[in-house]
């Protein structure tokens, strides 16, 4: 990680073990930086030279903790970052990000001095946010670099084609604007069939050759980008692989898992054949039960719909979460736990004692995706950031 004081990241003075930095905590997130490093070279091996990674960190980086995981990643040689919000782009540079920034998602006219004043390349979607931003940066003696994204499909954002080519030629001869980019957004990117990814490829092309002078073109996200080769251009957009999780239905490099998600039991009860647990009493034991206390629930992004569902590691195996999950808390069956206690270490999601639970598991259990999942953690988890098991920052 670079040397670079965030206004949300404590940087450790001394080199502190996992171990010590959690023994009294309630819940927190593990952030492997080697595994970021290792997925970036595996992505990048797998893409080939030539075609940059802009890394996707939007909303906190997945639920990593931007604050670590965006220097780590610019130091690893990340040559762009992408997020959906200015903001989130602004929070960027306040945390030494130097590299281009892409903001992917809608700016209004009004913010276009403060993007041009951290330069910060916004997609632009109209003729009025160009010239905002063609005043604010003349002002400023400055150039602003800007995408424009083709709508191809998706319906989502960005300008459908026959507006595509106006808007960038009208851009173009604004005085202070660099139209360096234009992209476009998969709608089936990590379908079984993702067939449609070509037919929207085949519309962007077509923008593309009438805009011959701009010269980076982005289209992929992580599944298009590890199963579409001809369509990774000047760079691809990975959010979830980089943060070593693959997109469904996508046979993709070895990756490994940047984030787990742990806890400490806060209590283990005795529940007597018969009674039931968490509100609504919707689990009942069958057998004299002993169920343990995670302090985890829903205001931290753990799923109401994992109740009575979904699984956790304790003691080096699965055990089930049973009654419904609650705000703060939830509670795992440790019946076959016999050393389960106040204390003992619970792994929500990542590896303990050589049995893993991913953030998919996590996901279909909850009958939702893995993004979700990941993005949804909560800003109470402390993020701690480590290289090999020794901590380097917490934010
Ligand atoms: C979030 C996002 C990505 C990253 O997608 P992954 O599937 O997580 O790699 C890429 N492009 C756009 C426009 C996005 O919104």
């Amino acid at each position: 990680m670079v040397p670079v004081p965030s206004p949300l990241m404590e940087r450790q003075s001394r080199p502190l073990a996992l171990a010590e930095a959690t023994h009294e905590r309630h819940a927190w997130i593990e952030l492997d930086l080697e595994a970021a490093y290792a997925n970036l070279q595996a992505l990048h091996g797998h893409t080939g030279a030539g075609v940059e990674i802009i890394a996707v960190v939007k909303a906190n980086a997945y639920g990593h903790g931007v604050a670590g995981l965006a220097p780590a990643l610019q130091a690893a040689g990340v040559e762009r970052f992408a997020v959906a919000w200015l903001e989130e782009a602004l929070l960027l540079r306040e945390l030494g990000i130097t590299r281009p920034i892409i903001v992917l998602s809608h700016t209004f006219p009004g913010d276009a001095g403060r993007a041009v004043e951290r330069d910060i390349t916004l997609t632009v979607h109209s003729i009025e946010l160009g010239r905002a931003l063609s005043t604010a940066a003349v002002a400023a003696g400055k150039t602003a670099t800007v995408h424009v994204k083709v709508d191809t499909g998706l319906h989502r954002f960005g300008v459908p084609a026959e507006v595509a080519v106006a808007l960038a030629e009208a851009l173009r001869s604004l005085p202070g604007i660099d139209v360096e980019g234009l992209s476009t957004h998969m709608a089936n990117a990590d379908e079984a069939d993702d067939g449609f990814s070509l037919v929207q490829a085949g519309r962007f092309a077509a923008v593309a050759e009438r805009l011959p002078w701009v010269r980076y073109r982005h289209t992929a996200n992580s599944a298009t980008a590890i199963r579409r080769g001809g369509l990774r251009y000047e760079g691809v957009r990975l959010g979830l692989s980089l943060h070593g999780v693959l997109p469904p239905n996508t046979p993709g490099p070895a990756l490994t898992p940047v984030l787990s998600l742990r806890a400490r039991l806060a209590r283990v009860a005795e529940v007597a054949p018969g009674e039931g647990v968490s509100y609504g009493l919707t689990w009942r034991a069958d057998r004299p039960s002993r169920v343990g206390l995670v302090p985890v629930g829903y205001a931290d992004g753990w799923r109401r719909a994992l109740g009575n569902r979904g699984e956790v590691l304790v003691g080096g195996g699965r055990r089930p979460i049973v009654g419904r999950v609650a705000m703060d808390h939830f509670l795992v069956d440790v019946t076959d736990v016999p050393g389960a206690a106040e204390g003992t270490e619970v792994t929500l999601i990542g590896e303990q004692g050589g049995v893993r639970i991913t953030a998919e598991d996590v996901a279909t259990a909850a009958e939702t995706i893995s993004w979700d999942i990941l993005a949804s953690l909560g800003t109470r988890l402390p993020r701690l950031f480590h290289r090999k098991g020794t901590v380097e920052g917490i934010a």
